[in-house]
Order: C-alpha cells, then structure tokens, then sequence
C-alpha cells in the first residue's frame, strides 16, 4: 500500500476512534470521502444496523446494488436468505447488528481493494469497539480475510472459533454464495450449519 493510502487510512482511523457514540459516528462516517472511486459509485454511505445490546456483530464485505438505494445493509436477495437462516437459527434479524468491511457500494460490484478495505478498518473497528459483541461472524472471503488474514481460506477458518482482539470470531459463507449455489449447494447448508453454531455460542439473553 502507498504512503497516500496510509495517510488516507490513518486519518480514517482518527476520526473514527474520536467519535463517542453511534451517532457520531454515523453523521461523521457519512461525509467519509477516503476512497475516490467508491465516492463516485455510491449514492449513500451504508453505514450498518445496531440494534441496542445486539450480541452478534455479522459483517459482510460491501453494499450491493439494492443496500445503496436503501442505505441499509443485506437488503436485496442475499438479505432475504441471511434473514430465513438466521430465523431457522433462532435469531432475530432485528436483534443482530449487520455491518460491512466497506460502506459504499463497489463500482460494478468489484471486490473492495486493499487499500479501500484498509480505509473502512477505522470505521469498522471503531464499530465494533462501540458495539462490544460478545461474538462476531464474517460473511464470505473478503469479510473473514479482514479479519484472519489474506492468506487464511475460507475452507481453513470454518469450523473453528478465532480470537479478534479478545471476541470470539466465527467465519462462514455470504449468502449470495449460497444463491449462486443454489438450495441443494454445499455454501447454504454450510452457512445454515454455521449460523446454528453461532446461535448456540451466544449465551442466554
Ligand atoms: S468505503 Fe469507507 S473509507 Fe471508503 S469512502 Fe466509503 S466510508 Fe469512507
């Protein structure tokens, strides 16, 4: 990564980490222009559901094309599954907190780059400092790779329950692997073994 994107990531971090509260740091994230392209291919700045005292931080790795309209996380058809595997584990949507590695919307859909993944990790670790969940689940490659590192797969990281900073980090599919794999595919049985998991992870309320 170049000195600029550096420079463009710490300064993220900065006003990320001064913000006391979710909405500082809502307001502040939404006028966040770190990422030249993403400013261009976004219409909003999707910056995640928290629902109060929500245990369960899952993170995905950016809006699509449906969440950028709406401003709100796991909206479109991914969302739908995510929410129907998420009840099948007995877990409330509205009970979860939903956020994303990047919170603009990708050009094309494209896969965020280093760079523009290094940028968000202010607002996101901020994030989840102010959220202090008890557990956290990634949602596909780029999500769990934030995390556990470039070189960690997603075959490797399932199954096992990683350490992030002192929270337990679970990493399993993205729903829109389990669409493109269709019902009978190996990523949605898979992403609904792991959402059980996860769910019996979580003490009692
Ligand atoms: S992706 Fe994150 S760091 Fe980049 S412009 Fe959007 S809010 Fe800022």
């Amino acid at each position: 990564m170049s000195t600029r994107h550096e420079a463009a990531a710490a300064a993220v971090a900065v006003q990320a980490a001064s913000c006391q509260t979710w909405a500082e740091l809502d307001a502040v994230a939404r006028r966040c222009t770190a990422c030249p392209d993403l400013v261009l291919s976004r219409s909003t700045v999707v910056i995640g559901d928290a629902p109060e005292d929500s245990r369960l931080v899952l993170v995905g790795e950016a809006p699509g094309a449906e969440e950028d309209r709406t401003g709100r996380p796991f909206v479109g058809r991914s969302g739908r599954l995510l929410d129907e595997l998420l009840a099948e584990a007995g877990l409330a949507r509205d009970q979860v907190a939903v956020l994303n590695v990047v919170k603009c919307r990708p050009p094309q859909n494209r896969t965020p780059g280093s760079a523009e993944v290094a940028n968000c990790g202010g607002w996101l670790d901020r994030q989840l400092t102010l959220l202090a969940p008890e557990l956290i689940c990634t949602l596909g490659l780029s999500a769990m790779q934030r995390f556990l590192g470039r070189r960690m797969t997603l075959t490797a990281a399932r199954g096992v329950v990683h350490d992030h900073a002192g929270t337990r980090l679970v990493a399993t599919y993205h729903p829109s692997a389990a669409l493109r794999f269709g019902p009978r595919g190996a990523p949605r049985a898979a992403l609904r073994e792991d959402l059980r998991t996860v769910a019996g992870l979580l003490t009692a309320p």
